[in-house]
């Protein structure tokens, strides 16, 4: 069975739905869901070796589409072993990722802005969820949107931010789960964190809930039976768009 047949089906019963029935929304999560944020992190890397240039034949071999979860362990695994400058990357890294300038150079992962239109066009209504804050990120994130192509917050698509940077990512997420139960019925998440996808799982069973397996902090916890896993968003979409 084609990974994306879940998804097709879930379209599919959105054409029957009785009269009545609860508006259907699709939430998605953006760092390493429908945004690759390999390029952030090598822009990082590069700003940061500027200061250190002992770090810059290393952060030369870095390729952007095969950076991992942390550039820190990235350049470890190229044989950099100075744990003092990997400490200070760590702190420029904090100070840096999670910011307008910095957001904006995120890649888009093939496939993810048809996929969202088309189930846009199913009738969904869009809601991104994502643990960008508030504060340091809304402009970069909506110009990264914007510049990708992505369906813009209006009445049928909400942009959900953290309200603090320091509010934890899945903790944020949960709270949020009262606030879409009250705005309609989850019908498709989509997720690239094992336990966000889970959490997702247990809060709307009826939905369709999809890892996009790129990448994901370490240690994650097993993936529930009941969660999709996607090993790329490009699918039969690319051409129901086309045909629209
Ligand atoms: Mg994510």
């Amino acid at each position: 069975m084609s990974p994306h047949q879940p998804i097709l089906e879930t379209l599919r019963t959105l054409k029957s739905r009785p009269a009545g029935a609860r508006r259907p929304i699709a939430v998605y999560d953006l760092d390493s869901t429908l945004f690759c944020t390999g390029p952030r992190n090598l822009a990082i890397a590069r700003a940061f070796a500027e200061y250190r240039h002992q770090l810059r034949p290393f952060v030369d071999r870095l390729e952007e589409h095969r950076m991992g979860w942390n550039v820190m362990a990235d350049l470890e695994a190229l044989g950099f072993a100075d744990k003092a400058i990997l400490e200070e990357l760590r702190h420029f890294w904090r100070a840096t990722f999670f910011t307008d300038h910095f957001v904006k150079m995120d890649s888009v992962y093939p496939g993810a802005v048809e996929l969202v239109k088309t189930v846009q066009n199913s009738g969904c209504l869009t809601y991104y969820l994502t643990g960008r804050d508030d504060p340091g990120m809304r402009q970069g994130t909506l110009e990264a949107l914007s510049a990708a192509g992505f369906p813009l917050p209006c009445e049928n698509v909400i942009l959900r931010l953290k309200p603090t940077w320091e509010e934890e990512d899945l903790a944020f997420k949960t709270q949020v789960f009262e606030e879409l139960h009250a705005l309609g019925e989850v019908v498709l998440a989509f997720e690239n964190e094992p336990a966000n996808a889970n959490r997702f799982h247990h809060a709307f069973p009826g939905a369709t809930v999809v890892l996009h397996a790129t990448i994901h902090a370490p240690n994650p916890e097993p993936l529930d039976a009941g969660v999709h896993v996607l090993p790329a968003l490009a699918g039969p979409w690319i051409e129901a768009l086309a045909l629209q």
